[in-house]
């Protein structure tokens, strides 16, 4: 593989930015400097090395026969001494040199997560053209790059420079993007073909969103809607390659339209974060948990974790004991920000004020667990974190009818012996529902949040009991941590505020910081809503269908009670 193929052309400048400091990081070699490619540098000055030496050994061993004196050389010989010399010093400064700087560039790769052939890890067996056949060759290449770009990716190829400077070297996010991209295909030998690279906006995500891009992942959005939602029209867009996933939101949502719309209530807004500090002694840590729950205390803990942001308000804390280690639990409101870097930087001012009074208060870590982010944990199921929610609608008994196709009997019976009882019996933490998930995964990733925090926004509680008589339907979800944003993180990026905008929740709210987040959350919920609607009456229906095959139904009444 030629890693140092020098073209006089990769130290000009382009895009504005010097690329002569690449090229600087790559580590210049003397060879650079020379007219000639460095193949047949390399060729002439081993062909002179041999000639020389073979010229001097022949002179030599002449003079030692005739027994003339060794030091009296001739022209010819000054000559064939200085080419020796030269091609010397020539050959060990490039193999030489080489070698050291080979050893120097592991070594600094072992700390930096480096796009190189050693970091990577051995590719799995390719079926198309043998990944050796591909490294390392410029004519693989699938479009022309040019030639400075090519000198670039072999450098990343070789560990020369390391694919996370590309950005910054560069000034040109997709161009650092497309250049990791062939520097990976050549490594790996994937060619990548079906990730897009173009038609991506890479300076949005920089220092934000996601490092080391070498393209992005389509996925469609869908429209389930409208939903109708304490008195207002919304199309939710959905992220999601679940087949009848949209389509099964879209019926909830009818049958919720048809029967006068949903309703919602926010009860709490709050997120949270529990650093881990330890104590010399249980009875110490003891101290510090009354110290930070008495009520006398809150105002001064609230001004010092109120002063990094304009939007964050402690609202609490909470403490959890596990001998002489202690777990503080702070809430706060953070306006339209889903919030964990806004209470990160609150609960670090806390820690930070802590330290005069316990100076004995050894801080484990900022995040001790017991937040809890994107991990199942009951603390957020019978707390919250983000926001508690709770969206009901009644569905009428026609509608339950005509567009669910069932009845409420069967599905206030499946709703218990399913949700309630079937998710005890595993165990379920706060997974009382039939796929809330789905429905939540699919809105966050249309709008631009974190898709990780899935875990804990999901947990939901579904019911249903038979009202008005018995002959209509009341539904529920209540969803105690749905920890959502519309500011910060991915909401900022082009595909999710427009998304955002659909639903008129774009940005910040100037007027009333946090309404448009706690508008966002109840309409996660109220999707939520159909969604458990619309499944749990297929579900019913098929039971429907099952039961009265099993017990001998004529298939006319069996229609009838499924349609
Ligand atoms: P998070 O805390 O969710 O990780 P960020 O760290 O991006 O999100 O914080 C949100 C940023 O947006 C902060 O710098 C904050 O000052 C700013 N901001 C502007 N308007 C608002 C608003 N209405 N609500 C919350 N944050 C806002």
């Amino acid at each position: 593989m030629e890693v140092r193929r020098r073209n006089p052309k990769s130290t000009a400048p382009r895009g504005g930015k010097d690329v002569g400091s690449i090229g600087a990081s790559a580590r210049l070699q003397a060879s650079d400097a020379l007219p000639l490619p460095i193949r047949h540098t390399n060729l002439l000055f081993s062909a002179l090395f041999a000639a020389s030496l073979v010229y001097l050994m022949r002179r030599w061993r002449e003079k030692i026969r005739s027994s003339s004196p060794l030091h009296v050389v001739g022209l010819a010989e000054i000559f064939a001494i200085f080419g020796l010399i030269a091609s010397l010093i020539y050959l060990l400064s490039f193999f030489g040199i080489a070698f050291v700087q080979s050893i120097v560039s592991s070594s600094d790769d072992e700390e930096d997560f480096v796009l190189s052939k050693t970091a990577a890890p051995t590719p799995a067996p390719a079926p198309a053209p043998a990944p050796c056949a591909l490294l390392g060759s410029p004519d693989a290449a699938p479009e022309k790059m040019p030639v400075e770009d090519e000198e670039i990716v072999a450098s990343v190829v070789g560990g020369k420079i390391p694919s996370y400077v590309l950005e910054s070297k560069l000034g040109d996010c997709r161009r650092a993007a497309g250049i990791r991209r062939e520097a990976l295909r050549r490594i790996t030998g994937r060619g990548l073909e079906g990730l897009p690279l173009d038609g991506f906006d890479y300076g949005s995500i920089l220092g934000q969103c996601c490092e080391l891009p070498v393209g992005y992942v389509q996925l469609p959005v869908g429209i389930a809607g409208p939903l109708i939602l304490d008195g207002r029209e919304y199309y939710i867009p959905m992220a999601t390659t679940e087949g009848c996933l949209v389509a099964s939101t879209n019926r909830g949502c009818k049958a919720i339209g048809a029967s006068g719309g949903a309703q919602s209530v926010v009860m709490k807004d709050g997120m949270s974060r529990a650093p881990a500090v330890r104590l010399p002694s249980a009875r110490r840590a003891a101290e510090l948990k009354a110290f930070m729950e008495e009520p006398a205390n809150l105002d001064t803990l609230s001004v010092v974790f109120n002063r990094s942001s304009r939007f964050a308000r402690l609202q609490g804390v909470q403490c959890a004991l596990a001998g002489r280690n202690l777990y503080m639990r702070f809430t706060c409101s953070t306006g339209d920000a889903m919030g964990m870097n806004m209470v990160s930087k609150g609960v670090q001012n806390v820690l930070d004020y802590l330290e005069t009074d316990f100076p004995d208060m050894d801080v484990i870590s900022i995040s001790g667990n017991f937040c809890s982010d994107k991990k199942p944990a009951a603390v957020n199921w019978i707390e919250g974190r983000g926001k508690s929610v709770v969206c009901e609608a009644t569905i009428k008994e026609e509608v339950v009818k005509k567009v669910l196709k069932t009845t409420v009997p069967a599905l206030v019976e499946l709703n218990v012996i399913k949700n309630l009882a079937g998710s005890a019996v595993a165990g379920a933490l706060g997974g009382f529902n039939a796929h809330a998930s789905n429905i939540v995964s699919a809105i966050y990733i249309a709008t631009g949040q974190d898709p990780a925090q899935n875990v804990e926004s999901s947990q939901c509680i579904t019911m249903m009991e038979a009202v008005n008589d018995g002959k209509d339907l009341h539904i529920s979800v209540t969803m105690p941590s749905i920890e959502v944003g519309t500011v910060g993180g991915g909401t900022q990026l082009a595909s999710q505020a427009a998304c955002l905008d659909l639903l008129g929740v774009k940005g910040a709210n100037v007027e009333s910081p946090g309404s448009n987040a706690r508008l966002l959350a109840t309409i996660v919920a109220g999707g939520v809503l159909a969604g458990e609607l619309s499944l749990l009456s297929a579900l019913a229906a098929g039971q429907l269908v099952k039961s009265h095959m099993k017990y001998n139904r004529s298939s006319k009444d069996v229609t009838k009670a499924a349609s």
